[in-house]
């Protein structure tokens, strides 16, 4: 079969690669229904992290279980499953705490933008739907996969309670979903910072109250100056970098909680300036399996569609240009169909 791999900044080929078959007793084996471009994607994409060797890519998936091994117990051939980029047990003392994304098991997902993939740890990986998915909640539900269940946690880890305020540092997809996620929990005024029209746009569709074009010093002020200078209660930090997670800091009202969920790539905290802060910092990768259940539940209730932030859909074979569009900031996310 071809699959997606990256050889180094901007060279992504589509060209073959080896078809996965069940090495361990604990995988499965689905055929992929849509995969898609992550923002994470962009980092080794760009040369900022480094790519030694030809890296296969792709950690966010859906699709039909074709084949499952002999250890294998509540997965079945030919359910509609969805899993996280962070494979897990489920049953580890990590798990049982709401931490799969740190499962003494755990295996990163890579290789998912291809037609088939392995799934180590399918049992406490993958969660399958009642039923076979109608084709228009395909996007929906593999944004559960990695994007929402992101943005979720990033909520969850800022403590978004009801009456809330709220400020979401980062407009991609992870940003954007977060706006949903906050506006399930109940927040009273979600702020979004955004300069691009069209990301405003769906912001506002998933629930922003408020949108801040400034950054740095200038959008710190701007969000103070909204908040009759106290700060916000909770804050989405979903970029990554310094400057985001500077301003995240200074945005929030002692008290407050901070939800990190943008891989950091040179982020440096001073402790002493942080000790003076009294907010609470809490992230890392999502435990997106905790999240699976109620999110694709909301999705096949009708009551989110998160699958609006993909604004393109490419076939899988063009999946250079899903990263092209992504890198260029044409497109929000890149869904790609095999
Ligand atoms: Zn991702
Ligand atoms: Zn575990």
């Amino acid at each position: 079969m071809k699959g997606t791999v990256l050889y180094g900044p901007r060279d992504v080929r589509f060209e073959e690669i080896e078809t996965p078959t069940i090495t361990k007793p604990t995988d499965a084996i689905i055929r992929i229904s849509a995969t898609c471009v992550c923002g994470s994607d962009l980092w080794p994409y760009r040369g900022l992290q480094p790519v030694n060797e030809p890296t296969p890519m792709g950690h966010e998936y859906c699709g039909i279980v074709e084949e499952v091994g002999s250890a294998v117990r509540l997965v079945k051939p030919g359910q509609f499953v969805i899993g996280s980029f962070a494979t897990s047990d489920n049953t580890c003392p990590h798990c049982k705490a709401g931490y799969q994304s740190s499962c003494v098991n755990r295996e990163w997902m890579l290789r998912a933008q291809a037609p088939v993939l392995r799934v180590p740890n399918a049992d406490g990986t993958l969660v399958p739907t009642p039923d076979i998915p109608s084709d228009d909640l395909i996007p929906s539900l593999l944004a559960t996969s990695d994007v929402l269940g992101t943005g979720w946690f990033a909520a969850v880890a800022a403590n978004v309670k009801p009456g809330k305020v709220v400020a979401v540092v980062g407009d991609g997809a992870v940003g954007l979903l977060g706006v949903l996620s906050a506006k399930q929990m109940g927040a009273e005024r979600i702020i979004v910072m955004s300069r691009h029209a069209t990301r405003q746009k769906i912001a506002r569709e998933f629930g922003a109250t408020d949108i801040v074009t400034e950054r740095g010093d200038e959008g710190v002020a701007r969000i103070k100056d909204m908040t009759k200078g106290i700060g916000v209660d909770s804050v989405l930090e979903c970029v990554g970098t310094q400057e985001s997670m500077t301003q995240a800091i200074r945005c929030t009202r002692p008290g407050g909680a901070i939800g990190y969920v943008g891989v950091p790539h040179g982020v440096e905290l001073s402790g002493e300036k942080l000790f003076y802060t009294h907010v609470h910092l809490h992230g890392g990768p999502a435990p997106v399996r905790q999240y699976l259940p109620k999110l694709i539940d909301l999705v096949l209730d009708g009551q989110i569609n998160p699958g609006k932030v993909f604004d393109l859909t490419l076939p899988l074979e063009q999946v250079a240009e899903g990263y092209r569009a992504m890198d260029e900031r044409r497109a929000i996310k890149a869904l790609l169909r095999p």
